[in-house]
């Protein structure tokens, strides 16, 4: 079995260079975008436009995929407990045609 080090070496070689930077910052372990955006683009092949046309709309990362043609409009909205939390753009969409 592969280390960690040797699995992360051995996934950077399989991807094109410029998918590499999301995906050494995902590994950081300090962006959750970065780790969103390196899955997104793995999952389609590595083809930044697939992830804009993903049409899995059920994928639990499907709201907070990269490279979307209309720009994800994540806002903090006030929380009912006092709180924030992030607006997905679905939040958007329904709420505009509510
Ligand atoms: S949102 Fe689409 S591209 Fe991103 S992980 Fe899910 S299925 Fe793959």
């Amino acid at each position: 079995m592969l280390s960690q080090q040797e699995q992360i070496e051995k996934r950077l070689e399989d991807m094109p260079e410029t998918c590499r930077g999301h995906y050494r910052k995902a590994m950081k372990g300090r962006s959750m975008k970065a780790a969103i955006t390196a899955f997104c683009l793995e999952c389609v092949g590595y083809v930044r436009s697939e992830v804009d046309i993903c049409t899995d709309i059920g994928c639990p990362l499907y709201p907070f995929r990269p490279f979307q043609a209309i720009p994800w409009k994540a806002r903090k909205v006030k929380a009912g407990s006092g709180g924030f939390r992030v607006k997905a753009a679905s939040d958007v969409s329904q709420s505009a045609s509510a």
